[in-house]
């Protein structure tokens, strides 16, 4: 396995960065993940768009432009032959001195893993999923906004951890006022008869690349799909439950907190949004 890091691809086992790296000391940098189906990468420029605005937002020089970064991507899926893959990319402050002064970092590292797929398994989107909500709070957006997809992600660890305690692939993180943001690495849909709804950033959600997507994949089939903020009461008297996310896809959820949903199986609005979630990612993307 060959990644990209710092300009060049190296093999898995050399691949490593300085223990004075900020990314490390101070979980200062931002990622994406992305998806490859069938040799096209998923939505890579809206990806990229997310990256350079959560770089701008911390105020982080990426050392590369978008079109650069587009090379540096397709290089690392094409030198470990993958048709599909789970590509993560990162760039951290770089390396400084022990204080946290991000300009004591002279240079931002990059780094590209691509690897192949680990999914939830496939009976999971037969079966649908089971899930807790966490007590863990999701960060207030006027801390630090949602929007930036940062290396901090003890929050999300958390919820993680509340969900493996529990049995469950994923736990709901609600925000400080109790509204419910997202999960640990998904966003979250309810269905209510015609209606899809997902929170909106300010709430403490992540604006998902897979999340735009289902909401332009409903709209087209005729649902009437949008952004609204919800309770956990909401989420258990939901005629259906999505979770989406670009290793999830679509899942639905049959159980959240004991309260079934639904009829306890995969909803038809909730198959009918993943067939077309699946439709789009074999064209929708970059060669
Ligand atoms: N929310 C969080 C906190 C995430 O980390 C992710 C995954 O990247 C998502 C939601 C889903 O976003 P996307 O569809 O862009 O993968």
């Amino acid at each position: 396995q060959l990644i990209f890091l710092d300009g060049q691809l190296v093999k898995k086992e050399d691949a490593k960065i300085s223990v004075y790296d900020h990314g490390l000391l101070y979980g200062d940098g931002i990622f994406e993940g992305i998806r490859v189906y069938n040799g096209n990468v998923f939505r890579l420029k809206e990806h990229l768009i997310r990256l350079y605005e959560s770089a701008k937002s911390i105020l982080l020089t990426i050392p590369y432009t978008i079109e650069e970064i587009t090379e540096i991507v397709l290089k690392t899926i094409r030198a470990n032959e993958l048709q599909s893959a789970y590509i993560r990319l990162v760039v951290t402050r770089g390396v400084g001195d022990l204080g946290i002064d991000p300009f004591a970092c002279k240079n931002a590292s990059v780094i590209v893993i691509a690897e192949p797929l680990n999914l939830f398994p496939p009976e999971l989107y037969e079966t649908g999923i089971k899930i807790v909500s966490a007590s863990s709070r999701r960060n207030r957006s006027d801390v630090i906004s949602p929007k930036t997809k940062s290396l901090n992600y003890l929050n999300n660890v958390l919820v993680k951890i509340e969900a493996n305690l529990a049995g469950v692939p994923e736990a709901l993180m609600m925000n400080t006022d109790g509204y419910v943001a997202e999960g640990s690495a998904d966003n979250i849909f309810i269905v209510k008869g015609n209606e899809l709804i997902t929170p909106p950033g300010y709430i403490g959600a992540l604006e998902g690349i897979t999340r735009n997507a289902v909401l332009e994949v409903a709209c087209k089939k005729g649902y009437d799909a949008k952004e609204g903020v919800f309770t956990r009461h909401d989420v258990y008297v939901a005629d259906e439950v999505f979770l989406t996310g670009t290793a999830a896809e679509v899942i639905a959820v049959i159980e959240v907190d004991g309260r079934q949903i639904g009829t306890g199986i995969p909803g038809t609005i909730t198959n009918k949004i993943l067939a077309g979630f699946r439709e789009i990612v074999e064209t929708d993307g970059t060669k």
